[in-house]
């Protein structure tokens, strides 16, 4: 029998999803009906955006999941009509992307190449930076993303600590958790990256105790969210050189008003949320396999804890 999926997302994303959809279902084994509209008490499956027109799940009765196609599930987690399964996306393009981008911001910070791409200048500045090996570099979040990046980062010799709620092991990399691991993992860290996700809990986590707790002239590189940083406390630790640079990448309000000061400020990199993105054909994949599960009677894969609320 046919299995009604819902596809909730902004029409121009159907454009790019349909067709890796309608693929990655049929090779899955998968009889689907998909569509952007459907009556409520029709729909087995929600491929999910949260600025789609679906914001009141209570009519989807029959919904046996919701699959969200982005990693992030702040926007929907706490929505109190939504009692179906929440999946996230944990997509092999998504990662890959972070990865890159990841790299090579710590690279760019690592190497300071700033210093010879904006100083054309005739100086001849010739200060050779560290070997990776030398540069700790500490990872915020352990999850898909966080444990990909931290080991692309070890393998290019970087000295690579972790941090996450519980504890992890990840090869190449020291594994810290819970709130004593934080100051271990701050304090020595050249190079901070955060990919927690967006909880009650990791609110604010880079406060003014916890960017104090960083050697001076750190750097801050945030491809997580906006919420993870007490943004007033981030720019007097960038005046007052107790953090040395900031990339930044997301934000409390996106896009960033035109007058908030880490447009201006000299030692912040902006970047428009374009670390990563989940990306159609794999993603597409990962929800079918979801729906293949749900309807073989498996355990969904990446379910949202909504307690933790990631
Ligand atoms: P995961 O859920 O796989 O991993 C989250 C990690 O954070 C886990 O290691 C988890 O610990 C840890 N964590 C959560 N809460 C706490 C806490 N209170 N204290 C300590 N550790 C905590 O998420 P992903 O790796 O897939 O994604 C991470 C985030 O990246 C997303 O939530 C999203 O915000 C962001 N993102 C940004 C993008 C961009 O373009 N800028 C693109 C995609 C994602 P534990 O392992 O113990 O559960």
């Amino acid at each position: 029998m046919s299995v009604n999926v819902l596809f909730a997302a902004r029409p121009d994303r159907w454009d790019a999803y349909e067709t890796p959809l309608r693929n990655a279902l049929s090779d899955a084994g998968v009889d689907a009906r998909l569509a952007m509209d459907m009556p409520a008490d029709q729909v087995d499956y929600i491929v999910y955006a949260p600025n789609s027109e679906v914001q009141d799940f209570t009519d989807y009765t029959r919904t046996k999941a919701v699959l969200n196609l982005w990693a992030g599930v702040e926007d929907v987690v706490d929505n109190p009509t939504l009692t179906q399964p929440l999946a996230r996306m944990v997509d092999e393009g998504l990662t890959r992307g972070m990865v890159e981008w990841v790299t090579g911001h710590t690279l760019r910070h690592h190497l300071n190449t700033d210093v010879h791409v904006l100083n054309q200048d005739g100086v001849w500045r010739k200060d050779i930076p560290p070997l990776a090996c030398d540069r700790p570099v500490t990872v915020l979040g352990l999850g898909a993303l966080g444990q990909a990046c931290a080991q692309a980062l070890a393998h290019l010799g970087f000295s690579v600590t972790g941090w996450s709620r519980s504890p992890k092991t990840v090869d190449g990399v020291t594994c810290l958790s819970g709130d004593t691991g934080l100051h271990d993992a701050l304090a020595d860290a050249a190079i901070v990256i955060l990919l927690l996700p967006s909880t009650p809990d990791t609110a604010n986590i880079l406060n003014a105790e916890t960017l104090a707790m960083m050697p001076q002239g750190a750097v801050i590189i945030n491809p997580g969210r906006g919420s993870l940083i007490d943004d007033a406390a981030l720019l007097a630790a960038l005046d007052s050189g107790q953090i040395a640079q900031a990339t930044l990448d997301v934000f409390r309000t996106e896009p960033l008003p035109k007058d908030h000061p880490y447009w201006a400020h000299p030692n912040v990199t902006v970047t428009p949320h374009i670390a990563s993105e989940t990306r159609p054909a794999s993603a597409a994949r990962v929800i079918a396999e979801n729906i293949r599960r749900g309807e073989a009677g498996e355990p969904f894969l990446h379910l949202v804890d909504r307690d933790k609320g990631y």
